[in-house]
């Protein structure tokens, strides 16, 4: 009997794309992996839209703006299995260090980053429908839309990434246990 591989995704919000880097350091297993799923969305892909009937769909990063709010809760639409990925996703880690200042953080940090620190050409990046707007806070991804399954760290190392998609191709659920695959940073 021939098996339908599985329909994965990876999805890049507001991160650094450590996760998506670690993901890479798969290595040799990303060919077996390429033998159990289709990638059907990824930044490591050029596919324009998220598709429907995501079996499994690894998240990066926190919401921090329009359009991450946007993707997010298509991606939980499609998707059966959503995997928050690292701890940018799980807590919102190193995108959600301006919440400290505040609600209206927004106008500081952009005033702050391209006005005050620029070297040259000061101007603050602004484009209706290019540049999406930031939100007053960065929120991690369960404050939005309900996670299946936690994978913390910064980035999560390769092999805490093969643990949980090995038990989800076959239908378990992640079993992370140990210092190694359950610490965060
Ligand atoms: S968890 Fe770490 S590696 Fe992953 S996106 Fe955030 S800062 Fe980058």
């Amino acid at each position: 009997m021939v098996l339908t591989p599985m329909k994965l995704a990876t999805v890049w919000l507001g991160g650094c794309s450590g996760c998506h880097m670690s993901f890479l350091d798969l290595d040799e297993w990303l060919v077996d992996l390429a033998t159990q799923v289709d990638l059907v969305y990824s930044p490591l892909a050029d596919i324009k839209e998220y598709p429907p009937g995501v079996d499994i769909v690894l998240v990066e990063g926190a919401v921090g703006n329009a359009e991450h709010l946007k993707t997010i809760y298509t991606v939980r639409e499609r998707s059966r299995i959503l995997v928050s990925f690292g701890d940018c996703a799980v807590t919102g880690n190193v995108t959600a260090l301006r919440n400290p200042l505040g609600a209206d953080n927004v106008g500081s940090i952009l005033q702050r980053c391209y006005i005050d620190l620029a070297d040259t050409h000061p101007q603050i990046p602004q484009e209706t429908g290019i540049v999406p707007p930031l939100l007053d806070k960065v929120q991690p991804v369960h404050r939005i839309v309900n996670v299946d399954v936690y994978l913390p760290g910064c980035p999560p190392s390769a092999t805490r990434i093969r643990a949980v998609l090995a038990a989800l191709l076959q239908g378990k659920t992640p079993q992370l246990v140990g210092r190694e695959l359950i610490k965060f940073g």
